[in-house]
């Protein structure tokens, strides 16, 4: 019999506590069961399968990372990382749902929240019965958001006015609450605001049209006076450290998305190279198709090393901005590689959503620009390195 498609290959999964492996397996069978049957009819209408959010409460997936309260729990990183490898092997759009809700917008909160505003929200999302977005970024811009933020707060008596736009903003369509970050006219900071679905002034119109990770629904937000009690103001936001900390908390997580669409594309075409046959035999006893396959492999065990050594000195509170971003930097283009040839593997079934690696190879490009692009992600490593920054 021909071996199974495995890209574990060092067995670097295998040395998992018997938690996390109960994770792995409960997300693999999620996966297998809810997501795979439906993923290309909801990829191909543009629409999140709403379906899903009961199935996905039953997993009670948010506990494994945080506590209630908005501390993390001791293997958090390690814990997400393996949420969105195993969800990403199959559908890169159901691990940013969680990453959206359980990872930008929980952060935020737990983060910048007092504890009245962690004590109504957090217990919620955690069941997931209340979802969470986050709008930063703008449309002129994502990665000079830091700098050029053109949404604007003003206080105007125990209310704030927001003005302005935000794009790309994942589950907004649906959610039950945005974090908006907008800066103070008076003082120049950066706040964040949780503004609440149906509040007047503020406006969700759905992104259509997207070639990759078209199961996700990203909005375009429109504030025209919105005005948010200053009590949904996140009352322990300090300026922009507190979103740049909500952003590197997550960053580790996207890079996990690399590795998981990878690793998923590899396995989809060893499995194509072992059966399709072409001049009498399977494609892969051809040495050009090994080589890809190789190559590949190489690419997913190199990259899933890096995650878990970042995710472990993430939960050691030892990772840095750089530590991160260097991740993101390498998963995502190894990802990239790796999906193109997986790609090339199937042939011309390669571009046809039902054989799988066409969702992977498309969605490789959302992970390559998104939460910091490779440039950005380069830049930040190379003034850690040479103590020069780029962006100045
Ligand atoms: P730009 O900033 O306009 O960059 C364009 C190009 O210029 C890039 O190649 C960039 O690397 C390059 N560039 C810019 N500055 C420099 C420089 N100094 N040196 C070299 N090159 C440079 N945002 C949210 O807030 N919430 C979300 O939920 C969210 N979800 C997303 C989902 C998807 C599918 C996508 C595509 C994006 C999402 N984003 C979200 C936004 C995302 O983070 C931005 O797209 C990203 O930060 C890049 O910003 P930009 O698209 O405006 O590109």
């Amino acid at each position: 019999a021909l071996p199974e498609p495995n890209g574990d290959f060092y067995g670097q999964l295998g040395d998992l506590t018997p938690e996390q492996q109960a994770v792995r397996t409960a997300v693999r069978g999620f996966m297998a069961a809810q997501v795979a049957p439906i993923m290309n009819d909801y990829w191909s209408r543009d629409e999140f399968p709403r379906q899903l959010l009961p199935e996905l409460r039953k997993l009670d997936l948010l506990r494994r990372v945080w506590n209630e309260d908005g501390t993390r729990k001791p293997d958090a990183t390690v814990m997400e990382g393996l949420i969105t490898l195993e969800a990403c092997r199959v559908d890169v759009s159901t691990a940013v749902f969680f990453g959206v809700h359980a990872g930008l917008a929980f952060a935020s909160i737990a983060l910048g929240g007092s504890d009245a505003q962690k004590a109504e929200w957090l217990p919620k999302m955690l069941d997931l019965e209340a979802v969470g977005a986050f709008g930063l970024t703008e449309p002129e811009g994502g990665s000079q958001v830091s700098q050029g933020m053109r949404t604007t707060c003003r206080r105007d008596g125990d209310a704030w006015v927001l003005n302005g736009e935000k794009k790309w903003i994942g589950n907004s369509t649906f959610s039950d609450f945005t974090v908006i970050w907008a800066r103070d006219v008076d003082s120049g900071e950066v706040r964040g605001f949780i503004v609440r679905a149906g509040t007047p002034g503020y406006r969700v119109r759905k992104i259509e049209g997207k070639i990759a990770l078209r199961m996700v629904e990203n909005g375009q937000i429109t504030l025209e006076d919105c005005r948010v009690p200053d009590s949904d103001r996140l009352q322990e936001v300090r300026g922009w450290r507190t979103t740049a900390e909500v952003l590197r908390l997550t960053r580790a997580g996207v890079a996990w998305q690399g590795v998981g669409c990878a690793l998923g594309a590899y396995e989809l075409a060893l499995k194509y190279a072992q059966t399709r046959e072409q001049f009498g035999k399977p494609i892969g006893s051809f040495q050009l198709i090994q080589n890809h396959l190789v190559h590949m492999l190489g690419n997913v065990t190199g990259a899933l090393a890096l995650c878990l050594r970042l995710s472990h000195m993430a939960d050691a509170g030892q990772m840095r901005d750089e530590h991160a971003a260097l991740a993101k930097v390498v998963t995502a283009a190894r990802c990239r590689e790796t999906v193109a040839l997986a790609r090339e593997t199937f042939g011309g079934n390669g571009i046809l959503l039902e054989y799988g690696v066409a969702k992977h190879f498309a969605d490789t490009e959302a992970i390559y620009s998104y939460e910091g692009t490779n440039e950005i992600n380069t830049l930040v490593v190379g003034r850690a390195i040479t103590g020069l920054s780029a962006f100045v």
